[in-house]
């Protein structure tokens, strides 16, 4: 019987790590299947520029995969079953009521990402927008296309994702009234360099920005701050906060506090050896000793990490070690604009940072190469259909060989 790889989730982590793992492994001895809610490869550095109106072209799956083997099942993931290492499911195969199906694994590779969080925060689950999924990203483009000339926009986080949304939305629609609200000063994370650069961008762009400001309530029309000041605001769009699928820590996998896996400096949970994680859903430790930040660059040396594992293991040679180090943010500042900030070891802002339009075509780079990536995980290394030579042992977990 072939030994079956299941990766959960097809963003940047899951789906690079399915392509590598299809390709690298041979079909007669490993089935690697792929599951993903969504039938597109949702590029979620991107997602920003969706919702505030830009073209953007969400590649279908099976193109991702064409020629690579993975078998790829779009459904959705609703429980995760480590002892009897079975996956729930619900999609159109399913054979139960509403759709329920069960797949099973002999080594999971968990890479669901993350979505929004809302922090308690009343009003934002109603009435807030965000955009860290397609779906979402899409009702903020469409309520943003129907907001007329003076309408108000307030995005909430001064956070990568803040800064990125805001000034995207203002420079696509520059007859709207934009504000940030962010808890401390703008950009304070930033180097005095490119910090200024920020400040000046937010004027050059007419955005509004509310410093030392918390929310405390969104509501339809207005978003109310801790010191109960009323801002405007027609749309509110929540990027204060990822949050991790509940689903891992309700499957019983060990995880971290935010709901991530713990991990050994393979990507194997410290809990059940058959999982792997990568990407937002895995609490890694860099090499500076801090948990590495949600990122695609992260998701990118962790998933490396997991399938170089996997691959070692099942094939019986040396487990890689990938450096899981961070370098630094690249953050858009609208289509011509961008501030590439150099962190050190600590992930501290070091005080060199690039700046410009120069930086965003880099960016634009960056963006393309990780979309391209993805459906070029081998690119430049030998194809090498590598034999399963050994079967893991599940030490432990069912007393399974
Ligand atoms: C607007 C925006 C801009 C960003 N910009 C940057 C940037 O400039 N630089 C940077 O480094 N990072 C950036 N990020 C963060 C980066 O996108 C994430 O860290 C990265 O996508 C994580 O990759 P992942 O594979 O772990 O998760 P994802 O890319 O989110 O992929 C997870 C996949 O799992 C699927 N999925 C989730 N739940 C289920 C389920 N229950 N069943 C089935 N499928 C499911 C999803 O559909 C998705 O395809 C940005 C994020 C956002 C939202």
């Amino acid at each position: 019987m072939k030994h079956r790889i299941v990766v959960l989730g097809a963003g940047y982590a899951g789906a690079f790590a399915a392509g590598n793992l299809a390709r690298r492994l041979s079909p007669a001895d490993v089935e690697v299947t792929v599951v993903n809610a969504d039938p597109v490869f949702v590029e979620r550095m991107r997602l920003h520029q969706f919702a505030a109106g830009r073209d953007v072209a969400f590649r279908p799956l099976t193109e991702v995969f064409a020629g690579s083997g993975v078998r790829l099942r779009v459904a959705r993931v609703t429980a995760v079953d480590p002892e009897r290492a079975t996956v729930a499911v619900t999609d159109e195969q399913g054979g139960g009521a509403n759709g329920e199906g069960e797949i099973g694994y002999d080594t999971l590779l968990y890479a669901l990402g993350s979505s929004v969080a809302d922090h308690g925060v009343p009003g934002v689950a109603e009435h807030a927008f965000d955009v860290t999924g397609r779906a979402s990203a899409r009702r903020l483009r469409e309520r943003l296309a129907g907001l007329g000339a003076s309408g108000t926009v307030l995005v909430v986080g001064e956070g990568l994702t803040g800064i990125e949304t805001v000034t995207e939305v203002a420079e696509r629609r520059p007859d709207l009234s934009v504000a940030l609200a962010a808890r401390g000063e703008l950009a304070a994370w930033l180097s005095p360099k490119a910090r200024r650069h920020v400040r000046r961008a937010f004027d050059r762009l007419g955005i509004a920005v509310h410093e030392h400001t918390s929310i405390a309530a969104v509501e339809p029309t207005q978003a109310i701050a801790a010191d109960g000041t009323a801002l405007p605001a027609e749309v509110t769009v929540w990027t204060a906060g990822f949050a991790v699928h509940p689903l891992a820590a309700a499957s019983g996998l060990a995880v971290a506090e935010t709901g991530q896996i713990l991990v050994d400096r393979t990507m194997r949970s410290v809990s059940h050896p058959d999982v792997y994680a990568a990407g937002d859903a895995v609490h890694a430790i860099g090499e500076h000793g801090q948990p590495l930040p949600m990122s695609c660059a992260s998701a990118g040396v962790t998933n490396m990490q997991a399938t170089g594992a996997i691959i070692a293991r099942l094939t019986g040679r040396e487990v890689p070690t990938v450096d899981l180090k961070y370098f630094g943010n690249h953050i858009s500042l609208g289509r011509w604009d961008a501030v590439f900030q150099m962190v050190d070891g600590e992930a501290r802002a070091r005080s060199w940072s690039l700046r410009g339009r120069a930086t965003s075509r880099l960016k634009a780079g960056v963006l393309l190469g990780a979309g391209w990536g993805v459906a070029h995980p081998t690119f430049g290394m030998p194809k090498r259909r590598r034999r399963v030579v050994a079967v893991p042992e599940r030490a432990g977990v069912r007393g399974a060989a």
